[in-house]
């Protein structure tokens, strides 16, 4: 049985994150998309509304679970006994970002792979921090994110 990790800080999940949960469903036999709590970064969502989110996201996909973590990726993912990690990738930038990152992950836990998926096309541009910055500017974000992410800034934010 194959465990992949789906890690990050989902602040707030977007399309085209769930683009990437749902192929990695297709590909390995479970999933734990897990919602990185990180104590030094202020989040716009609390990690109960992103755990929320997610929850409510992945419903429709049996072999995904959601969890969370604090400290280390590389303690998560060895104590989750995960064979490997996907990460989606845009563009160059998260290229050289993912590539750093995982030279770091697999010093400290060199039995852990990694796996990247390309982004569709048409969610390149979506990011977390573009969907905050439209959120603080009162735009619309309905074709980025799920309805219920969309219905939670309507009512959090008062849009
Ligand atoms: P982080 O906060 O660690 O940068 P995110 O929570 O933003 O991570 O994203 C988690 C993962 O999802 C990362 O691998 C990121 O590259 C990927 N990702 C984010 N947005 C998209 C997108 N629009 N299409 C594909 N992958 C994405």
């Amino acid at each position: 049985m194959t465990l992949a990790l789906c890690p990050g800080s989902f602040d707030p999940v977007t399309n085209g994150h769930i683009n990437i949960f749902e192929r990695s469903a297709k590909l390995f036999d479970q999933v734990i998309v897990a919602v990185f709590n990180n104590i030094h970064k202020q989040s716009l969502f609390s990690l109960q509304e992103r755990l929320s989110f997610l929850r409510q996201t992945t419903a429709h996909i049996n072999n995904i679970t959601i969890d969370s973590f604090d400290g280390l990726l590389a303690d998560y993912v060895t104590s989750k006994k995960a064979d490997l990690i996907v990460r989606g990738l845009r563009d160059e930038n998260d290229f050289s970002y993912e590539r750093l990152q995982m030279v770091m992950l697999r010093k400290m836990a060199p039995q852990v792979e990694a796996v990247y998926l390309m982004s569709e096309q048409e969610y390149t541009y979506v990011s977390s921090s573009t969907i905050r910055e439209l959120i603080s500017f009162h735009g619309a974000i309905g074709d980025f994110v799920p309805p219920c992410v969309n219905q939670a800034v309507k009512l959090k934010f008062n849009q």
